[in-house]
């Protein structure tokens, strides 16, 4: 039948089934929360069939469900996901940063990989409600300030069978994840998904990211491609790349594209570099552009150069900070083009920014057998250390903002 007739994804319909066996909440520096296996008590499912469209969203007790070894997702990468986090404020609030633009992408992700259609708006009070249900439990009022559950919305495609074709059945889920308190990281530029707390065995250190820019035989992403999509195609074919650099001592893959060396991003990163333009003399805020759609457009991303807009592009007297006013540029540049800023001294600093690294400063990148160090001011570059400081106070609620978003 038409799209018009299936039922949609509404939040409304929703149905609650409690848990009967509430669990303990582990303590935020147990082993347990560093393993980031625990879920909060509850998750929402919501089922599409292709006859009858979306069914009523289910908030249940967490736990295991089964699925076919037909599933179409178990063979297809029919897969997406997305990945935010739920704060507790400084001010006692549980606060989403953005969430909205969370639930746009997984639209964007999903359409990229024949998943069915849905209204952002209603996944976003689907995550607002298990946040409501758990999040005074499991992020609890005495959490230092900068605690946070990790938010996944997984979408999958559920369909018993092995043709190759777009699925007739799918399910989408919300769950949450313990992470360890964060309240260190705040003052430290290394923040804990760079710390080896995900995987136990990364080196970086509170002096800026190491990274290896990737080899020609290690491509992320590419024009027609589904880059720009957070499919988990995206980041199984990554992890080999990511386990060598790790064990030859850097934190993260400089991921480049292209003979040119064109740089895109940073590990699951979007990466800014501040350079003083050659032919102007200005200083400019460089990413890479979404426009050849190989780039994940973060919502970190979109969030620095909001604010670098609005507080750092006009004269100094407009910006808060005391920092020289920057342009901002979303073009393609390359290494090369970094060499050279760098060994003429136009190349100020650089940094990763992402839900998971925050926003960390690049010290060195490894590429072609050689070592560029980027200059830092102390432990991180100011304009780094400016939209650091900016953001936390959005998501820590020291600032009300129309991104943070209070549950
Ligand atoms: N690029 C990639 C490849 C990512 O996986 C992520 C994390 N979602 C980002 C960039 C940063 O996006 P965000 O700021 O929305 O976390």
């Amino acid at each position: 039948g038409s799209t018009e007739s299936l039922a949609p994804l509404k939040a409304s319909s929703m149905t609650i089934n409690l848990t009967n066996t509430p669990r303990p909440v582990p303590a935020p520096d147990s082993a347990e929360t560093k393993a980031q296996k625990t879920c909060t008590d509850h998750m929402i499912t919501a089922r599409w069939t292709a006859s009858h469209g979306w069914e009523a969203p289910e908030l249940k007790p967490y736990g295991a469900f089964s699925i076919m070894p037909t599933a179409s997702v178990l063979h297809y990468a029919t897969e997406c996901f997305e990945g935010l986090k739920l704060y507790r404020g400084y001010d006692g609030a549980l606060r989403f940063f953005r969430i909205g633009k969370n639930c746009q992408r997984m639209r964007k992700s999903a359409s990229r990989i024949a998943l069915p259609d849905f209204e952002p708006a209603e996944l976003e009070k689907m995550i607002l409600a298990l946040a409501a249900q758990d999040g005074a439990k499991w992020l609890p009022k005495d959490t230092r300030a900068g605690g946070f559950l990790y938010v996944r919305p997984t979408f999958i495609a559920t369909e018993e069978a092995l043709g190759v074709q777009r699925p007739k059945e799918a399910l989408l889920y919300v769950i949450m994840a313990c992470f360890p308190d964060m309240s260190k990281s705040l003052a430290d530029p290394a923040p804990p998904a760079l710390k080896g707390e995900a995987d136990g065995g990364s080196k970086s250190q509170t002096s800026g990211l190491r990274l290896l820019a990737s080899s020609e035989d290690s491509i992320r992403a590419w024009p027609g491609g589904f880059g720009y999509a957070k499919v988990g195609a995206n980041y199984g074919p990554s992890l080999v790349a990511q386990g060598e650099a790790r064990a030859r001592g850097f934190d993260q893959v400089l991921w480049l594209f292209g003979q040119e060396s064109y740089v895109t991003e940073a590990g699951a990163s979007n990466f800014f570099v501040v350079m003083r333009s050659k032919d102007s003399g200005k200083l400019q805020l460089i990413t890479a552009p979404l426009g050849e759609r190989i780039i994940l457009e973060g919502v970190t991303r979109a969030s620095v150069i909001d604010l670098a807009n609005e507080r750092l592009a006009a004269a100094p007297t407009a910006s808060e900070s005391g920092l020289e006013p920057v342009e901002v540029v979303e073009r393609r540049f390359t290494m090369p083009e970094l060499l050279e800023a760098q060994a003429e001294g136009r190349l100020i600093e650089a940094f990763a920014a992402g839900t998971a690294f925050f926003i960390a400063p690049v010290a060195l990148i490894h590429f072609r057998g050689g070592d560029m160090e980027v200059p830092m001011d102390g432990d991180s570059g100011r304009y780094a250390r400016c939209f650091k400081q900016w953001l936390v106070d959005i998501m820590w609620g020291n600032r009300s903002h129309e991104w943070g978003v209070v549950v």
